[in-house]
């Protein structure tokens, strides 16, 4: 089997509160904040190789692809996910703010046309743009069948069952491979992922893998190979323009903080009057 995942790199989730937008607010500046994988796309990496491996013996089966649209440097995020396990890489050169999702779409279209992988796993959304629709027009480009904000997965044969978080419980889809699926964070919990190799009685951790020193060594030898939109026959024509950037009006009111969940209720009562 092989897995194709799209990883875009994001400014370090844990400090956006450290982003600015530029005086003119054209732009977002996240200054010297680090680079980090996405983190829907890091639950899709770890989803994939849990589908690739026997979890209690660590044996891998199979291929796992990661493809990343960016300038140069995103290979160093490139190298977080190799070390994390995947197997190689593919870099779509590019700079960021020459994309928009449709781009990257096609871009990922075209790269999955020359891959052929049985399944493409990625975030249900990039935690920057927020946009929630490259996996979408992806899908739609491929023709291919699609589950999104994927929970659970399960593989049988030819076809995965996915679990999917829905108002009134879990909705589960059949899916025959080929399929594009969009993951969201449950996808990480010790038994979202069942391949029909790891034990029943195996629980992972509920959460992605560590990075190990010996995958840190591994992953400078892994392959990064570099296809150009040229060669993908993609052109960077934006449809989407993002014209101004504004930082939300600050919260009015204060936060006041009670002792008991009784007190709160009452509250809520008598003051706020909403319940
Ligand atoms: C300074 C700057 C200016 C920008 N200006 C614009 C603009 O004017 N108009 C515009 O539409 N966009 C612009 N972008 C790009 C935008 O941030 C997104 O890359 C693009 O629009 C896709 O949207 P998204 O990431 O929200 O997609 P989502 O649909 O939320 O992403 C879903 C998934 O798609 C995959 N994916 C997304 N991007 C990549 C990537 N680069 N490589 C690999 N996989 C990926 C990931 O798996 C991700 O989880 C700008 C970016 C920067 C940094």
């Amino acid at each position: 089997m092989k897995i194709l995942v799209p990883i875009k790199r994001v400014a370090d989730p844990n400090n956006a509160n450290k982003m600015k937008v530029s005086p003119d607010g054209k732009r977002v500046v996240s200054g010297d904040l680090p680079w980090a994988i996405n983190p829907f796309d890091e639950y899709a990496l770890e989803a994939g190789l849990r589908l690739l491996e026997n979890g209690a013996t660590g044996e891998r089966f199979g291929e796992l692809v990661i493809v990343t649209l960016g300038p140069e440097d995103v290979q160093t995020t490139m190298r977080q996910a190799l070390a994390m396990g995947a197997d190689r890489g593919i870099h779509i050169p590019i700079d960021e703010e020459k994309l928009d999702a449709m781009i990257v779409a096609q871009a990922l279209a075209a790269v999955v046309r020359l891959e052929a992988p049985d399944l493409v796993l990625m975030g249900k959304q990039a935690v920057d743009g927020d946009s929630n629709n490259v996996g979408q027009m992806l899908a739609e480009f491929l023709g291919w069948p699609m589950a999104t904000f994927a929970m659970s997965i399960a593989l049988e044969g030819k076809q995965i069952v996915v679990g999917r978080e829905v108002d009134t419980g879990v909705l589960t889809l059949r899916i025959e491979l080929p399929a594009v699926v969009t993951v969201d964070l449950r996808i990480v919990l010790s038994k979202s992922v069942r391949n029909g190799k790891t034990p029943e009685s195996h629980a992972y951790p509920d959460d992605v893998r560590h990075i190990s020193v010996k995958g840190i060594m591994a992953a400078k030898k892994k392959p990064i190979a570099t296809k150009t939109l040229e060669e993908l026959g993609v052109q960077p024509n934006l449809s989407v323009r993002y014209l101004r950037f504004e930082v939300p009006p600050a919260r009015s009111g204060s936060t006041r903080y009670v002792e008991s969940v009784s007190e709160l209720v009452r509250l809520l009562h008598t003051e706020a009057k909403v319940i």
